[in-house]
């Protein structure tokens, strides 16, 4: 068994050239160009929630307006679809995307999945149009994830269920492994035919919202979103089995971490950047050391990262107590917390008219399950995620070692 992952060098968001590459990456490793005409092809980018471009937190509107131009060239009938975080106004997050309008400018039917009914499969709620299309393009963003390392290829298939039933699953799951199965379950149902990651500007750190961009200007294409995920750990010096999706597609069956991987166009090596951060959360370098290990765990006290809500970042929106899946953040008044639920909607400082809560709220510690989704959408990254001194130090054993291991600095 063997996969081909594409690796092209992409300096910035110009369409025009963007074509061109995305068009190179598709055909390098080996997707049929000639095969899509007349057919359905759902592009699947990351519509996460209401955030303009330049926050490289959704995909940027260019590079999903580059793949509609060579997919409709190519013959095929486009649509571009995706789910946000149920706690987001939809029209709000197409809009502020910018993906709204490049759809409206190339006449793009948009499939927005709240709105198009979905099915149950293998007992997952799936979109429609997911199942409906002929062909499935997965457009992920190159970032990080505080619950899953890193949301690339097969965390960006997650979007395929539709609104809260997202947050419903994070109360299902709340096992970080657990979790990952259910994402690689669902990514499995999406099967994507071919997988096209925007890693011209890549985020690290606190991802997948509140972290750093930094230039990959790379473009890495595959058939295969476990193969994908692979090389893209590679290229920032992360043992692939670190990334949970990884982990839970091999405990699943769905991948085999022998498989060999050829790459083609530029090697790892060649777009890998001088320094990648990775989330605050992640512990797994150091777990495998047994002194980091014997250290966090017996002096140190065990391994925790929790979210605090910083109250001088906070402006009060109140997503963060919508979005906690086990009612871990109350506001002041915790008794009046569900009432002032049911007043604040899904509301986005872009789409009212001000704040929603009187006071910042606060995490409850002992209800928190660290699914980390109230720092995946505040708006203003205003959720610190709070490491004792233990963590980092462990951390910088850990990752030392793995990065040695792995050939990097
Ligand atoms: S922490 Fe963020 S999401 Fe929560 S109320 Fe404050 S600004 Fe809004
Ligand atoms: S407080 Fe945040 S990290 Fe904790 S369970 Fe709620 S949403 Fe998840």
């Amino acid at each position: 068994m063997s996969e081909t992952v594409g690796i092209f060098r992409c300096e910035n968001y110009d369409v025009e050239p963007l074509v061109g590459i995305l068009k190179d990456a598709a055909t390098a490793v080996g997707f049929n160009t000639g095969s899509i005409r007349g057919k359905t092809l759902l592009l699947k980018p990351n519509m996460l929630g209401a955030y303009p471009p330049e926050m490289g937190i959704t995909s940027h509107p260019n590079f999903v307006e580059a793949a509609i131009i060579l997919f409709k060239g190519l013959g095929a009938k486009v649509c571009v679809g995706d789910s946000a975080n149920g706690i987001f106004e939809i029209d709000s997050v197409w809009e502020r995307t910018g993906i709204r309008g490049v759809c409206k400018r190339h006449g793009v039917e948009e499939k927005v999945f709240e709105r198009e009914g979905s099915q149950i499969v293998d007992g997952l709620l799936i979109a429609r149009p997911v199942l409906e299309a002929d062909v499935v393009v997965n457009l992920p963003r190159f970032k990080t994830h505080g619950l899953t390392v890193l949301t690339i290829a097969a965390k960006n298939l997650y979007g395929c269920v539709p609104g809260l039933q997202k947050t419903r699953y994070h109360q299902k799951a709340t096992d970080r492994l657990e979790f990952a199965k259910l994402v690689v379950r669902i990514a499995e149902i999406a099967k994507p035919a071919l997988n096209l990651v925007d890693g011209i500007l890549a985020m690290e750190g606190n991802g997948p919202s509140a972290g750093r961009l930094v230039p990959l200007n790379a473009v890495v294409s595959g058939t295969n979103h476990h193969a994908v995920d692979t090389v893209c750990a590679k290229i920032i010096c992360l043992d692939p089995k670190h990334v949970d999706t990884i982990e839970a597609a091999v405990s699943l069956g769905l991948w085999d971490p022998e498989t060999k991987i050829a790459v083609a166009g530029k090697t790892p090596e060649d777009v890998r950047p001088a320094t990648f951060d990775l989330p605050a959360t992640f512990t797994k370098g150091m777990r495998d050391w047994w002194i980091s290990l014997f250290v966090i765990n017996r002096i140190w006290g065990g391994i925790s990262i929790k979210p605090k809500v910083n109250e001088k970042k906070c402006q009060r929106c109140g997503l963060c107590v919508k979005a906690c899946p086990v009612d871990a953040i109350i506001t002041e008044k915790a008794a009046s917390v569900h009432a002032e639920l049911v007043e604040a909607q899904a509301v986005h400082p872009s789409t009212c008219s001000g704040q929603t809560l009187a006071r910042a709220p606060h995490v409850l510690i002992k209800n928190c399950v660290q699914c980390y989704c109230c720092h995946e959408i505040c708006p203003y990254q205003a959720i610190d995620l709070n490491e004792s001194l233990g963590v980092r130090i462990g951390r910088f054993l850990g990752e030392r070692r793995i990065r040695k291991l792995n050939g990097c600095k």
